[in-house]
């Protein structure tokens, strides 16, 4: 039996890079994982990855920027399995360029998929989690996914770092409230390093974060970027999810409101 048998996970942003690997992993301690994302194929490839190792998962495409479709899914979750035990808030982009070059679209896209969502989700979850299980027993995990960017400034990264910080306070707010309740609900932030995922090819090159990295290099190159972690590498995918796991799972019981850093050391110095 793995430490998740029998819980219900739901995961956003699941069709690529670290919410993937967090739903493979929960998959892999026995938790039924609703994997869902912006991205239809890479949600479905994810749940066939689940399928291939023997686990259960089912996709719902998703932009998690919409509150109509969070109230849809999580009522489609509790129709299908009656239960919710654990939400990542996970999906995500990063908008990079001096906050002078910053348009006002961009910032409010850069809030809306990485705090906005956040509160919607936790928003609609927290009454599913709410609901009793056949035990008569009420709780869960949430996870948001912020960053070593939601601890400490980046030049070129204003809008991200600002969208992190948020997020790793919101945690805490929730995590006051959910305590005060007695709903047996935890919330706690996760905060990467340089991790290798497709997220570095899809930010803005040019301006302040370039200058600020590699001046010489003409691409953000996170093997690069990651080389300056004390250790000298940058993080997989499954050095979060496996955080991810310890945070869903009954292990981390007494945890909540904290910042799990998974950096390399990276905010260490
Ligand atoms: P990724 O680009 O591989 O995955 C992000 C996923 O989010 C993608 O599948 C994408 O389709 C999805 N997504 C984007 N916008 C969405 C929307 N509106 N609705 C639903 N899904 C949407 O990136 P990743 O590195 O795996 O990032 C996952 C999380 O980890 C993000 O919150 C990111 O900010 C955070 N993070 C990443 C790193 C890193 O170095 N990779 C470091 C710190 C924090």
């Amino acid at each position: 039996m793995g430490a998740l048998t029998g819980r219900v996970a739901f995961v956003t942003g699941a069709g690529s890079g670290i919410g993937r690997a967090s739903a493979i992993a929960l998959a892999a301690e026995g938790a039924i994982v609703f994997v869902t994302d912006i991205d239809a194929p890479g949600g479905r490839e994810t749940v066939a990855m689940i399928e291939k190792a023997g686990g259960q998962a089912t996709f719902r495409g998703q932009d998690v920027t919409e509150e109509a479709r969070w109230a849809e899914l999580v009522q489609r979750v509790m129709d299908l399995y009656g239960r919710l035990d654990v939400l990542v808030n996970n999906a995500g982009i990063g908008t990079s360029g001096a906050i002078t070059d910053v348009t006002l679209d961009q910032w409010n896209h850069q809030m809306a998929v990485n705090v906005t969502s956040c509160f919607l989700g936790i928003k609609h979850a927290l009454p599913a989690m709410r609901t009793p299980r056949p035990d008569g027993r009420i709780g869960g995990s949430i996870i948001n996914i912020s960053s070593v960017a939601g601890l400490g400034g980046s030049a070129g990264m204003a809008a991200y770092c600002a969208s992190k910080g948020a997020v790793r306070l919101m945690t805490k707010a929730v995590a006051m409230e959910c305590a005060a309740a007695r709903d047996g609900i935890r919330c706690n932030s996760v905060h990467p390093g340089i991790i290798d995922t497709p997220i570095w090819q899809k930010l803005d090159t040019s301006g302040a974060l370039q200058a600020a990295v590699d001046p010489g290099a003409n691409a953000l190159d996170v093997k690069l970027i990651g080389a300056g972690a004390p250790v000298g590498h940058p993080g997989q995918p499954e050095d979060i999810a496996a955080g991810v796991v310890f945070l869903a799972s009954d292990a981390s019981r007494y945890m909540t409101g904290a910042e799990l850093v998974i950096d390399g050391g990276w905010t260490a110095h």
